[in-house]
Formats: structure tokens, sequence, C-alpha cells
């Protein structure tokens, strides 16, 4: 084991299934290393199938008690798991950088941001109401309850593999769900280390469950298959999500879909260019480019257009490169070298096509996972790097003339989870607003995240929301209780 983790009591290997830490059947293991050096960091237990059977069984047998529990005793369990947490932060954020490559500080900084959901829906897990309802009929009264939906599924990504987690296993146990989590197998340490100081913290056996394998579809199968598990909640890529989606249609479960972006940032001339410059470099670099709500694509009006690109430039020179787990480092590699192949094939496309290289444009001398920073001018729509996902810290700027082409160019996607507008404007902070097809809008902001709104996307970027006083209900059931005859 690398030395790093070998003295960290976090880092387990094992799943959890109704609260015993297992190997898988056939002693499998999976490699997870470090996307910085390629060293492999630790072997954790490979699982599949007949695991994810046994804790879908766990987490039905776990719930009718788990659900019994008063909204105060669960809330109290929440609230310890996140003490916890940021008691452990630093050793956490060590581990995350470790697997995922993303800078130690930002690390630290997905670690608390995680763990605010857990404290977030600590509390609301006491303010699940129902409501009476007026009956139409004489002698009759409404009473409406919310319940628990039953046993969650969670399967999550590897660029944010503590946060994605704990920001669905928070509002299923406030609400009195139990939980099976798949976290993708790149990243499982985060997850499988959330796992053990929920236990600490007194959440009891079987309630979360954690399988960690290599071959997704076979545990998503089981997941979607199984008639116990009565919602699914993914954050992941467009096309796996349309798929599990498809899976569920046939027990019809509930679903949750966080799915790719392809956020646009629109920099209007009477922006303040300070403010723009600094929200383009938090919302594109930030874990250099991996994040659904990156932004994807930079319109710039022509009259800001070539002041935009000389300051962006100039900043994105600052950027150092390197192991995340160095204090200068501002700036990982992306997390595999499929990856960061998949983001140069962007950019060569996005060449070939006519876009100019302001700075970065290849792959760097760091090592194979490691892609400059990149900025490239006179991109247009034809371009993949307009209709695709990037993922990765390459920014492509269109320019646009009309406050009505900005918003034809934002909506010309099929996705629409965040967007974000510089503008010093009220009139047109509204319109742009309103206009554009997303389900989160950043006004001369970009950091918009975090436990207090609602996040997620329309169109193909999801359904659902994350968060905020409207995240309890995709783990709830409404139901009605008629009462006659009186
Ligand atoms: P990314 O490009 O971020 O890796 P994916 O959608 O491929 O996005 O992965 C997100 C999560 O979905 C990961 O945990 C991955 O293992 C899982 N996954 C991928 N394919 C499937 C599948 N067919 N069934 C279930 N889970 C899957």
């Amino acid at each position: 084991m690398n030395v790093l983790l070998k003295n960290s009591r976090l880092v387990m290997t094992q799943g959890l299934i109704n609260g015993e830490w297992v190997d898988a059947d056939q002693k499998a293991t999976l490699v997870v290393d470090n996307p910085a050096t390629g060293e492999e960091l630790v072997r954790v237990a490979d699982m599949g199938a007949a695991e994810t059977r046994r804790a879908i069984t766990a987490a039905h047998d776990a719930f009718p008690g788990w659900s019994a529990t008063s909204a105060n005793q669960r809330s109290l369990i929440l609230e310890t798991w996140y003490d916890l947490i940021i008691k452990h932060q630093d050793e956490l954020a060590m581990i995350l950088t470790a697997e995922q490559g993303k800078p130690l500080a930002e690390a630290k900084g997905e670690i608390v941001y995680g763990a605010a959901y857990i404290k977030w829906f600590a509390e609301e897990a006491k303010r699940v109401y129902g409501d009476v309802i007026p009956a139409a009929q004489a002698g009759r009264r409404n009473i409406v309850i919310k319940q628990p939906i039953g046993v969650v599924a969670a399967i999550t990504p590897w660029n944010f593999p503590s946060a994605m987690l704990a920001r669905k296993i928070a509002p299923a146990l406030a609400a009195g769900c139990t939980i099976v989590c798949k976290p993708a197998a790149e990243t499982p340490l985060s997850a499988l280390a959330l796992g053990l100081l929920a236990e600490q913290a007194g959440v009891p056996a079987g309630v979360i469950n954690m399988v960690v394998g290599s071959d997704a579809p076979a545990i998503g199968n089981e997941l979607t298959g199984s008639k116990w598990v009565r919602k699914l909640t993914f954050t992941g890529s467009t096309p796996v999500g349309k798929l599990l989606m498809k899976q569920c249609a046939d027990t019809v479960k509930r679903t949750s879909m966080e799915l790719g972006g392809n956020a646009p940032i629109i920099i209007f001339d009477d922006a303040d260019l300070d403010q723009a410059i600094n929200g383009a470099l938090i919302s594109k670099f930030r874990n250099s480019g991996q994040t659904c709500i990156c932004s994807n694509r930079l319109l710039v009006q022509s009259g800001i257009y070539d002041r935009f690109i000389e300051r962006l430039s100039e900043a994105v020179g600052e950027f150092r490169l390197g192991n995340g787990q160095d204090a200068t480092t501002t700036h990982g590699p992306l997390i595999t070298d499929k990856a960061a192949l998949g983001v140069d094939e962007k950019v060569q496309d996005a060449v070939a096509q006519g876009a100019r290289i302001v700075t970065g444009g290849a792959p760097s001398d760091q090592g194979s996972r490691f892609y400059q920073p990149t900025i490239l001018a006179d991109a247009t729509p034809d371009m993949r790097v307009f209709r695709e996902e990037i993922f990765g810290p390459v920014a492509p700027i269109f320019k646009f003339e009309t406050d009505a082409e900005a918003i034809e160019l934002a909506n010309s996607t099929e996705y629409g989870l965040a967007a974000y507008l510089f503008t010093q404007n009220l009139s047109r902070i509204w319109k742009v607003s309103e206009a554009i097809d997303f389900g989160m809008v950043g006004v001369n902001e970009t950091a918009i995240s975090s436990e207090a709104i609602p996040f997620g996307g329309v169109k193909e970027s999801g359904q659902g929301r994350e968060g905020s006083k409207y995240g309890l209900d995709d783990y709830l059931e409404t139901k009605l209780i008629c009462l006659g005859g009186l």
C-alpha cells in the first residue's frame, strides 16, 4: 500500500454489506491508482452481481427498523456523522487527492461541501410535513403524509467521489430510506471512508451498504432489476443515465438523474471584466475542467472579446500543473490516459476547423494524464467543443453580437444543467436568465453550488434536485389517507 495511505485508519479495502466489511466473493480485487503518478495506491474488493444482491437484501431488511426511527434520532446520527467528517477532513482530503488527483485545497473543499449536505439534511429530517386537504364530500377528511420511498440505489462518478455520494446518502437517510451505493471504481476510497465514519456515527447495520466493483453493468443490472430497490439516484454521463432509466422502467422505479452538462458562460460587453475573468477561471478550470457544471462554451460579445481573451490567457499563465499533493499545485491531472486523449482529440478537431490556439493546445510534459490549460479563440458551433462536454482544461471562445444570438447559442444543446452570465444590466439579467433552458443560472457568479440550493438540470441533463428544501422530495412518497363515514 502507498505510504501516505498506510497510516490512515480511514482507508478501507473491502465492501460494506449489512454492517460487515467483506471481500469480494472470489477474493477478486481491483487496483486504485494515483492519477498524478500512475502508482498503485491500494487494491480493493472487486464485487459483482452476487454481492450486490446481498447488499440489496441487507438494505431491504434494515428498512423497517430505520424508517420507524424518529426524525430526531435520524437527525442526531446524521449530525454525528457530519462532526466526524469535519474532524477527519484533512485525512479524507488526502485520500481524495491520492485517488482522484485534485489539489489538496480543492479536495478539502469537496469534503466540507459534501459534509454540509449531511448537516443540512440532518436539519431537514425534522421538517417532513404532511397536509390536511378539505374534502370534496361531506363526512370525509383527507390527510396527506410523506413516507420514505424504500431502498435506494446510488451510483456515483469519480469527479467528486465524496460529495456526490454524501449528497445522496444524506437525504435518503434523513427521509428514512436505506441505501446501496456503488461508487466509481476509479475512486472507491473516499466512499468507503464515508461508510466507515457513518458506522462510527451510529448508522445501523444494513442502512448504508457499499458495493465496489469494476463490472459496473453487472452491479447496475442488479440494482435496477431489483423489485426491492424503489429508487435509483445517479450522477454520471448522459448515455449511462439514459440506459439506467430504461432499465428502471421495468419496475417503474423513481429516478433522479444528474447527467452531463454543456454550460455556456455568456460575457456581455457591459460585464465587470474582473468579475468575469474570475468567474470564468473558477468555472472552467476547477478540478481541471472535470465537473458537470464547468463552463464548456465561453460566449463573449464582440466589444469585450479581445480584452477578455488577453486577460484570461494572462491568468491561465499563472497555473501550476502537478501532483495535487504538492502545495504549489493549482491544477492536477485528468482522471485517466483515455480522458486526456479525448480532450486532445476535441482540441485537434477545433484547430482543424479554424480555431486559434491562444495558449496550450497539447498534452503536458508532466505525464500522460496531464493536459495543458488551453484557450481556443475563434471557436464555432460546428466544432466538437461546442456540442460535447469537454471535461478538461480547455476554454473555447465563441464571439457573438446580439442578446438574441447569445440566447440562441446558449440553448443550442441537448443539455441544460448550469449556465452563467456576466452583465451589469438588470433588464438583461432577467430577460436572459428566463430565456435560457438550464436548471441553474449564475449571474455574475459561477460558484453557485451549496447545500442550500436546488442542484439539477433540465432537458438531457437530468431530472430531480439535490440539496435545498426540495431535495428531500426525491426520497419521499406522498400518501393519501381518506377518512370516511365521519
Ligand atoms: P464518467 O464518464 O463520469 O465515468 P459514467 O456515466 O461512465 O461517467 O460513470 C458514472 C458512474 O456510473 C460510475 O460509477 C460508473 O461505474 C457507473 N456506470 C457506468 N456504466 C454503467 C452501467 N452500464 N450500469 C451501471 N453503472 C454504470
